[in-house]
């Protein structure tokens, strides 16, 4: 599969063709045979935002989860801009979680207990930040010890817990690459409940290779942040041209 907007949404008809049903964590009860779309944000909500829009302007009743990091190097989610993308995607139709980075805390790695009122604290904060009640966590770059022990949350729910793996196929396009024949298993209807995760910032308008999609990344950051000191650092181009920007 293409990582193509194009091939994404192909991959979105073909759930409906073979008779999978959208849902989120909290319906996936209610039909026999259904989908949970997440996404996890790790690096870039504007990338978010296109996908958001295009699962709404696909058509088909389209709901994903999309799963924010409160503790990123690479975006604020309490910055005006990101806000506003959030709600976005929440006009998309889409909701909100909790992408929880445990790497973030290394004196309680591996303590279950210390990390669910880790992520308890960050539920909250997040809910100030989105400006509404945040119910889905996922765990970004998860230690072994959460893996294995199925953390249950009060209010919450875990995308990682058992039910999520063991009742459901899961599929991920983790690191642009699907470990497993995404199309071909949907075609198939072997699994009567699908589990996708996609990442927003692997998908473009073209097919484009790892490199070039992390060159692109890495090099527009040096335009979006002279554009930012623009708005913070009065008369920039006299100190430095925009042409400068390399
Ligand atoms: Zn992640």
């Amino acid at each position: 599969m293409k990582f193509t907007y194009e091939s994404y949404t192909e991959l979105l008809r073909k759930l409906q063709r073979n008779g999978y049903h959208i849902v989120n964590y909290e319906n996936w009860n209610e039909y026999d045979r259904s989908v949970i779309l997440r996404h996890d944000i790790d690096y870039d909500i504007k990338k978010a935002v296109d996908l958001a829009m295009l699962e709404k302007e696909t058509g088909g009743g389209y709901k994903a989860t999309y799963f924010v990091l409160l503790t990123s190097d690479f975006y604020n989610v309490f910055s005006k801009k990101n806000v506003d993308a959030l709600r976005q995607i929440v006009d998309c139709g889409h909701t909100i979680g909790l992408h929880f980075d445990e790497v973030r805390y290394p004196e309680i790695a591996g303590n279950p207990e210390k990390i669910k009122s880790k992520i308890i604290e960050e539920r909250k904060l997040l809910s100030v930040a989105v400006g509404q009640d945040i119910k889905c966590v996922s765990m970004h770059r998860p230690g072994k010890a959460i893996l294995d022990v199925d953390l249950q949350i009060p209010g919450m729910i875990n995308s990682y817990g058992q039910k999520f793996f063991k009742e459901f196929k899961y599929l991920s396009d983790s690191r642009r690459r699907w470990r497993e024949p995404v199309e071909h298993i949907i075609e198939a209807q072997e699994y009567d409940r699908l589990h996708i995760l996609t990442h927003p910032f692997w998908y473009n308008m073209t097919d484009r290779s790892l490199h070039d999609s992390i060159f692109e990344f890495v090099n527009n950051a040096n335009r979006s942040r002279y554009n930012f000191l623009q708005s913070n650092f009065t008369d920039l181009e006299s100190v430095m041209l925009s042409g400068e920007v390399l």
